[in-house]
């Protein structure tokens, strides 16, 4: 068969591929220069709430952008409809990106969306991004793993599909533990409640990092007996970081890329 024939055929067999890819915490900066270049070039862009106008102001004249407007769990367009769209544009052949915040892969259904894409036979790439949760331990000047203290780290979230998420508190509530906590604003009183019942200690170090690697970044240093109140304070996207305080020289936060501002694209 000719080299053409086949790829014919081939198209056939598996119409349209998708990027899926990863736009990191906001600051542009944290892109991969993979992800940079994928948004240059892709003629169709869905991408979540959280991803920023100054990442979206990387992609190329040609594109055509779509909020989806979820937020891991929280509410937007109904996943079918996504994955409909998705497919939909890949089928006609233009070049789609679908860009989540952070990390794609984590709490941001990526899996759910290859699912759909495996079912109906179309090809996919996933570029990886870095988790708000790495840009928020950055932020505080902390190490998300450290020699004798934590030989794990967890990554968690506040609530699920269910409500508040059920965890392994008993881990959690050990001295030295580390996790990582997304959306967990809302379930800050149940996770303090759970982790005090589990033995916890009240003055365990936390951190909150709302915005990280935005220009209104902040970063709020308290202990598990004042998670609830601090958590109150935050309006925007939070990482709370458990057993994590920030390093005093890591404060107040001088954002490593001072030239970022939010731009409308
Ligand atoms: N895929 C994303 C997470 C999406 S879930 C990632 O890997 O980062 C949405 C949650 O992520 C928010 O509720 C918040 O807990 C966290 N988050 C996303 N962006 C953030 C940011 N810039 N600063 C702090 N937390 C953020």
């Amino acid at each position: 068969m000719a080299e053409r024939d086949r790829s014919a055929a081939g198209r056939q067999q598996a119409p349209g591929h998708v990027t899926f890819a990863g736009a990191g915490p906001s600051d542009p900066d944290l892109l991969t220069l993979g992800v940079a270049r994928a948004l240059a070039q892709a003629d169709v862009i869905l991408h979540d709430r959280l991803v920023s106008a100054a990442v979206l102001a990387l992609a190329g004249p040609q594109a055509v952008l779509v909020e989806t407007g979820k937020e891991g769990f929280g509410p937007g367009m109904a996943q079918d409809d996504i994955t409909a769209l998705i497919l939909g544009f890949a089928r006609a052949g233009r070049d789609v990106l679908r860009l989540k915040s952070g990390d794609a892969g984590i709490f941001g259904r990526l899996g759910e969306e290859l699912d759909a894409l495996e079912a109906a036979g179309t090809g996919f790439t996933v570029l990886p991004g870095i988790t708000a949760a790495s840009a928020a331990a950055a932020a505080i000047g902390q190490s998300l793993t450290q020699r004798g203290r934590n030989a794990d780290l967890r990554i968690i979230t506040g609530h699920d599909m269910a409500g508040f998420a059920e965890q392994d508190w008993r881990a959690l509530a050990r001295p030295g533990a580390v996790a990582t906590i997304y959306m967990g604003k809302r379930a800050a009183r149940f996770l303090q409640g759970r982790l005090l019942m589990h033995g916890a200690d009240p003055a365990t170090g936390l951190s909150l990092v709302e915005n990280a690697s935005r220009p209104d970044q902040r970063v709020i240093a308290t202990t598990l007996a004042r998670l609830p109140a601090d958590s109150a304070a935050l309006t925007g996207p939070a990482v709370i970081l458990l057993g994590l305080a920030p390093r005093a020289a890591a404060l107040p936060a001088a954002l490593p890329h001072s030239a970022y501002q939010e731009t409308a694209r």
